[in-house]
């Protein structure tokens, strides 16, 4: 196999096993720890790659890092306010959300995404 897929299937694997929406930086750290010889920069190019190749799916989270997705169709999200992890949220997509939008402005709307705001089940034990 030639060098290139072999890491991108390594950074593949260590996203998979891992749980959803992780960081680049979290999936360094996990590659790192069974491949310590593959850098970071290979590991963030990798990721672009697969996101490139429909295998992941980047989410840009307002104010934090962007995290990875494995699960590549429109969905939504909801973002713990205390420890800034991410879930997704099971509900339909609103295919015609932008239809309702009033005016514009003169964009064409090629999508959109939803980010609700909550407080996870594992904080709220801790309180
Ligand atoms: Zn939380
Ligand atoms: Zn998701």
């Amino acid at each position: 196999m030639e060098r290139n897929t072999i890491q991108r299937d390594i950074v593949l694997a260590a996203v998979q096993k891992m749980s959803n929406h992780a960081t680049a930086d979290e999936i360094y750290a996990t590659v790192a720890r069974d491949h310590p010889a593959i850098s970071r920069s290979t590991v963030y190019r990798n990721l672009q790659r697969l996101c490139d190749r429909g295998q992941l799916r980047k989410r840009e989270i307002p104010g934090q890092a962007d995290v990875y997705d494995q699960i590549c169709t429109n969905h939504y999200h909801v973002r713990c306010s205390q420890c800034g992890r991410i879930f997704d949220v099971d509900m339909d997509y609103l295919s015609d959300l932008a239809g309702s939008i009033k005016d514009t402005h003169g964009f064409r709307i090629s999508g959109h995404d939803i980010i609700f705001t909550g407080i996870c089940p594992d904080c709220q034990s801790r309180r």
